[in-house]
C-alpha cells in the first residue's frame, strides 16, 4: 500500500497571522480566492485533511485580541476567538450565564476545548453545533465586522444550512453579546449523544423560561432545537402552548409534541429520523420539567 505524504494530504498554503481587523481586510482583498479564516483550527484542519477544502491562504484570527469575556451594561460580551475552555471555566459566565459554561464543558474533549472557539463553532455551522441552541434561547446576537463596517445579527439568524452562515465575503464574526437573564428565569441545554464519551449531539434541545411576578404563570419561553434540521431552529408552536399559562404536566406533553413536529430530522449513520424526532419530544419535556423545578420551586 502506498502511504500518502503530508503534502498529499494537506496542500501547501500561505499562512497569515494579522494583528488587526484592517489587516485581515487587506489580506482578504489581496487573496480573494481560496482564503479561509482560522480560529482554533479544530474544524478547519479536519476539513483540510479530509480534502473537503484546499485553502490557498489561511488567515489566523488568534492575534486579533478577540478572546475575552466582558461584563456590559446589557449583559456579557464574549470575543469570537474565546475558547470553549475559557467559557466553561469563566467565573463570570458561571455566575451570569451558567447554561453556556455547562454546554461548553460537555463538548468534545479537554484538548479540543482548549483550541476550539465559540466563533469557530458557530461559523462552522454544523447542524449539531452545541453552542447555537442555548445562545438562541438566551436571545444572543452576533457582532460582525466587514469591509463595509459592522452589523449585528441575532444568533437565531446566523446559521442557515450545513456549513453556511449569513456572513458575506470578507465578514468576520468578532463578538457574541448575551443579554442578562431576567429575574425568575433559567435556561438549560440537554444534549443526547450515542455514548458517554466525546460525541456530537444526536439531538440538542435548549429552553429558556421566564416566570411572571406571581411565580405561577410562564411569562416567556424560548425553545431551540439542534441537529434536527439543516440549521438550529426555534420551536415556536411549542412556545405558544406554554406562554402565558400555568406550567402543568399536560401542557409540557403538548409542547413537547409540538417541538417534535417542528423538527425536520434526517436519517444518517448516527440515528434514524424517527429516533431523533422522538428524542426531541423527550428532551423538550425533560428540559421543561427541569426548569420548572429550578425556576418555580428553586
Ligand atoms: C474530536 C472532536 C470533537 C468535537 N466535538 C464537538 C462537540 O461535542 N460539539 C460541537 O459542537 N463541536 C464539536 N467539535 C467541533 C469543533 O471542535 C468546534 O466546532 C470548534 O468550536 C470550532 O472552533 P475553531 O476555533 O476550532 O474553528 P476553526 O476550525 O478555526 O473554524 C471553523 C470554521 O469557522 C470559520 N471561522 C472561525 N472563526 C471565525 C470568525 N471569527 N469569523 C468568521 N469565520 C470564522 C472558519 O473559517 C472555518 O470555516 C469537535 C471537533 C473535534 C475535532
Amino acid at each position: 500500500m502506498v502511504q500518502e505524504s503530508e503534502e498529499d494530504v494537506v496542500k501547501n498554503f500561505d499562512y497569515f497571522a494579522p494583528k488587526s481587523l484592517p489587516e485581515v481586510q487587506e489580506i482578504l482583498a489581496a487573496h480573494s480566492e481560496g482564503s479561509f479564516l482560522m480560529a482554533g483550527g479544530t474544524d478547519l484542519m479536519m476539513q483540510m485533511k479530509s480534502k473537503v477544502i484546499a485553502p490557498k491562504c489561511v488567515i489566523d484570527l488568534k492575534g486579533l485580541g478577540l478572546n475575552y469575556i466582558k461584563p456590559m451594561e446589557d449583559g456579557l460580551a464574549v470575543g469570537a476567538a474565546t475558547t470553549l475552555h475559557e467559557i466553561e471555566a469563566s467565573p463570570l459566565i458561571k455566575e451570569k450565564c451558567p447554561v453556556m459554561a455547562a454546554t461548553c464543558s460537555e463538548m468534545s474533549c479537554y484538548s479540543i476545548r482548549h483550541m476550539g472557539t465559540l466563533g469557530g463553532n458557530l461559523c462552522n455551522a454544523s447542524p449539531s453545533a452545541d453552542t447555537a441552541p442555548p445562545l438562541i434561547v438566551l436571545g444572543a446576537s452576533a457582532r460582525i465586522s466587514g469591509p463595509d463596517g459592522e452589523r449585528i445579527v441575532p444568533v437565531e439568524d446566523l446559521l442557515t444550512a450545513p456549513g453556511q452562515t449569513v456572513l458575506k465575503k470578507g465578514e468576520i464574526l468578532i463578538e457574541i453579546r448575551i443579554p442578562p437573564l431576567p429575574p425568575r428565569s433559567g435556561a438549560v441545554y440537554l444534549k443526547y449523544k450515542r455514548n458517554e464519551g466525546m460525541d456530537l449531539a444526536l439531538v440538542g434541545v435548549a429552553v429558556c423560561m421566564v416566570m411572571d411576578g406571581s411565580g405561577t404563570l410562564c411569562q416567556d419561553i424560548r425553545i431551540a432545537l439542534g441537529a434536527v434540521a439543516p440549521a438550529p431552529l426555534r420551536a415556536s408552536a411549542a412556545e405558544t402552548v406554554l406562554r402565558g399559562n400555568a406550567l402543568e404536566e399536560e401542557l409540557f406533553e403538548k409542547a413537547a409534541l409540538k417541538a417534535r413536529e417542528a423538527a425536520e430530522p434526517i436519517t444518517d449513520v448516527r440515528g434514524s429520523a424517527d429516533y431523533r424526532a422522538a428524542l426531541v419530544q423527550t428532551l423538550t419535556r425533560d428540559a421543561l420539567r427541569q426548569l420548572k423545578e429550578a425556576v418555580v420551586s428553586g
